[in-house]
């Protein structure tokens, strides 16, 4: 049976970082609605164009099309055992197509990390935060630097502040996934599937609570 997990929490929680970190160990590959929607930006798709408009105003995309392209990209090769999902459900309406369409695939959500920090920290991470321009990979300014300042240890690609986690934008993001997000919290907690993990702690320790906390087979 494919395993799909939900790594949740609120923007500057650490969500892509860690997924980075776990992915390989778990063997499932790191689907990340954020960075595709970003990938669509950068090819100048339709989707792309579509996404922008919410995006740089740190607004939620509309449930259909986010669905719609997370459905689109858990039918390919690679998921076929599962995968490492990263910032999507983010809404009670994806939550739902998720479990259906999990259901479909023979499958379901088996576990949820919440990965959770407080509000007051939140500002500090997302605005420090300095992003891969070839693969996304993430580096913080103060808690996590690159070797050579504005490159990237993994490829060498030039390091980007994302628009959206400039100041302005932030303040929204946060308050979108408190209203919009926030719910889902009880909804896999109901379903038995909730872990919380305290992701205050550095970032190594938050890698090992997390795998200490997802079931094994
Ligand atoms: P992230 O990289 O996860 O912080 O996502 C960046 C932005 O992409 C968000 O602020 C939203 O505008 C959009 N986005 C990512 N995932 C979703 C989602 N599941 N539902 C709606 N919008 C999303």
């Amino acid at each position: 049976m494919p395993a799909y997990i939900v790594l949740f929490g609120p923007p500057g929680a650490g969500k892509g970082t860690q997924a980075q970190a776990i992915s390989q160990k778990l063997s499932l590959p790191h689907i990340s609605s954020g960075d595709i929607f970003r990938e669509n930006l950068k090819s100048h798709t339709e989707l792309g164009k579509l996404a922008e408009t919410y995006m740089s105003k740190g607004n939620l995309v509309p449930d259909d099309v986010t669905i719609a392209m997370i459905r689109e990209r858990l039918t390919r090769p690679d998921c076929k055992n599962g995968a490492l999902l990263d910032g999507f459900p983010r809404t009670v309406a994806q939550a739902d197509a998720l479990a259906a369409m999990l259901a479909e695939f023979q499958g379901g959500v088996n576990a949820v990390p919440f990965i959770n920090v407080p509000e007051a920290v939140l500002v500090e991470r997302l605005t420090g935060r300095w992003t891969c321009r070839a693969q996304g990979h993430i580096f913080h300014e103060k808690n996590n630097p690159p070797r050579i300042a504005g490159h990237c240890d993994f490829d060498g690609s030039e390091l980007y502040q994302r628009d959206d986690d400039k100041v302005e934008t932030v303040t929204n993001r946060i308050r979108v996934y408190f209203k919009q997000s926030g719910p889902l919290i009880e909804y896999y907690r109901q379903r038995g599937v909730l872990v919380e993990v305290d992701g205050a702690r550095p970032i190594e320790q938050v890698t090992e609570d997390l795998l200490a906390a997802l079931p094994t087979e």
